[in-house]
């Protein structure tokens, strides 16, 4: 299987042959489709599987629409445990982006200048990748407005967990528009962390690799 078999944007098909790749990986091969179709995805992957690519690909792909809501609040959300993480999912996403030049994206992570991510918000954005702390943050002082929200992707919803985070995100999770899609990728389903998914989820398709 070849990333053109998977009816991505040409745009993105260009940038993922620029950026060197060949072939989807299987958690990719596996994830793309469903999201396409609109599916939530629970999908268990480690670092190192490609599952940054398996969620930012199919969202990319859904940006290239135009939004059917008015506004300039995010289109997609990604939450990860770390700024560093948060930093990785950022770069990648610009480089699967990089020739779909209208593309913006914002990270709004702790230890990062608060008047630049409030700028940063006050004009359209289509990607936010986020630490749940600042981003509830930037909420309560009234700067995010999720009313256009389509995709929200939890990226290591495990590790979310065991740093303290679920009253963030349940509380993040309520302000966004329940009939968005849901992408979730966690290395484990046990326990508070598969109570949550279920939660977070419509009829989600399990992806195991
Ligand atoms: P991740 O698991 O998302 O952290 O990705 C691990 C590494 O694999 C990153 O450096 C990606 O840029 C790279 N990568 C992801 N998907 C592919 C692919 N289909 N072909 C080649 N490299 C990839």
């Amino acid at each position: 299987i070849k990333f053109a078999d998977l009816h991505l944007d040409k745009n993105i098909l260009s940038a993922l042959s620029s950026a060197g790749y060949e072939s989807p990986t299987p958690i990719q091969a596996q994830s793309v489709p469903l999201a396409l179709e609109g599916r939530d995805i629970m999908a268990s992957a480690q670092t190192g599987s490609g599952k940054t690519a398996a969620f930012l690909l199919p969202t990319l792909q859904r940006l290239t629409r135009r939004s059917e809501k008015p506004g300039k609040g995010p289109r997609a959300l990604v939450l990860t445990p770390t700024r560093e993480l948060a930093a990785q999912v950022e770069k990648n996403a610009l480089t699967y982006a990089k020739n779909m030049k209208w593309f913006r994206t914002v990270s709004i992570v702790g230890g990062a200048s608060f008047g630049y991510q409030t700028r940063a918000l006050s004009k359209p954005v289509d990607l936010i990748v986020a630490t749940p702390g600042r981003l509830m943050d930037l909420m309560q002082s009234g700067k995010v407005d999720f009313s256009r929200l389509e995709v929200l992707i939890l990226d290591e919803a495990d590790r979310m967990l065991d740093m303290g985070f679920i009253d963030d995100i349940e509380t993040i999770v309520e302000a966004t528009p329940a009939d968005r899609q849901t992408l979730l990728f966690s290395a484990t389903w046990d326990g508070a962390v598969g109570k949550l998914a279920r939660k977070l989820t419509t009829n989600p398709e399990v992806v195991e690799i």
